[in-house]
């Protein structure tokens, strides 16, 4: 796969959190279509550590993986678990020092390490340290995040540069991610601001549903219409089969979201025909396939009725076919929206 696909093309990118979709095989992985995954850097960073990764020739070689891998900075998950007292530490113009709970040792995370930490981790595309804040904040707040955004962004990409080379002796793309919250003129500055720099990428950062759950369509407006078009343009967290379709409309190419694996695990799968509670009573004696329209392995081999068995007597298995089924899902969705792609 060609990296500069993924400036033209749809993905979506499952989480391959600590550098395995759960209970998959990477070659299942493979079989539902998948092209390219997000690995978390702030839970690599933790364990087993960007040096032993780096040891073992970074994440794909450890993984197996032919495809293409995303790192995201580790910032937002850092910001929320201080912000919600989860986790002892301080956000700070440089970036963020924290304790994780369970060793107890005290990290950094500035513009800078976590171009580093990427970097060993080795993947394709990485992500700039961003200053992310709770979904509801003030305009005050919203100006600080977007001044320190932009600024976090621009020293990541000198550090690429300086230390590394950048894209052209690495082959890797560098993207930013857009904050500025419910202000679309911040939105707006924030992205303009960050095409001045210079990325492969403009990712909308920042919460894509409100407190209804729906997509904040107006602010991932505003960031598309700021950015150009043949650069990567990542919404990331979105997200339902319907606000993948609605996001793609305005123009985002690269989809990531929990749901689908974490759906399939508590067996709530997505299918041509409507969302199927696979544990529910009424698929006790049901002897058609989860979905008549799939050819994945579970949909092919099984009956709805041996799933939810499964699923009822706690085996293992159960959880596999169902992640397999739903990653299938969404990767033909995907499919056909890049179908539709290349006919206009
Ligand atoms: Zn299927």
């Amino acid at each position: 796969m060609e990296i500069e696909q993924l400036k033209r093309k749809n993905f979506f990118m499952p989480d391959a959190t600590r550098g395995a979709v759960r209970n998959l095989t990477t070659k299942q992985l493979e079989e539902t279509g998948t092209e390219a995954i997000v690995v978390n850097t702030l839970h690599l960073l933790i364990h087993p550590g960007p040096n032993i990764v780096f040891k073992l020739g970074g994440i794909k070689k450890m993984m197996g993986w032919k495809g293409l891998v995303l790192t995201d900075s580790g910032g937002f998950q850092v910001f929320s678990l201080i912000h919600s007292g989860k986790w002892k530490g301080k956000v700070h113009s440089n970036g963020a020092t924290f304790k994780s709970p369970k060793e107890g040792n005290t990290y950094e995370l500035t513009p800078e390490s976590t171009i580093d930490i990427q970097m060993k981790i080795g993947s394709d595309v990485m992500v700039t340290l961003d200053d992310c804040r709770d979904s509801v904040i003030t305009r005050k707040e919203a100006e600080i995040s977007v001044e320190r955004t932009i600024e976090w962004a621009k020293r990541g990409k000198e550090h690429f540069e300086k230390k590394y080379g950048g894209r052209r002796k690495t082959g890797k793309l560098l993207t930013s991610v857009v904050q500025g919250a419910k202000y679309l003129d911040l939105r707006e500055k924030c992205a303009k601001e960050l095409v001045k720099v210079g990325f492969d990428g403009y990712n909308f950062g920042g919460y894509v549903v409100d407190n209804n759950g729906d997509l904040v369509l107006d602010e991932m407006k505003t960031v598309i219409e700021n950015v150009p078009k043949d650069t990567i343009r990542y919404t990331m967290g979105v997200g339902k089969p319907e606000d993948i379709i609605a996001a793609n409309k305005l123009g985002y190419n690269l989809f990531d979201t929990v749901l689908v694996t974490r759906n399939a695990r508590h067996g709530t799968l997505y299918t041509s025909e409507g969302v199927v509670k696979i544990d529910n009573s009424s698929m006790a004696l049901d002897k058609g396939p989860v979905d008549p329209n799939c050819s994945c392995e579970c949909c092919t081999n099984y009956t709805r009725a041996y799933l939810h068995h499964m699923f009822k007597a706690g085996e293992a298995t159960a959880q596999t076919l169902a992640t397999i089924h739903n990653l299938t899902y969404y990767q033909s969705l995907i499919k056909e929206l890049n179908s539709s792609v290349i006919e206009e």
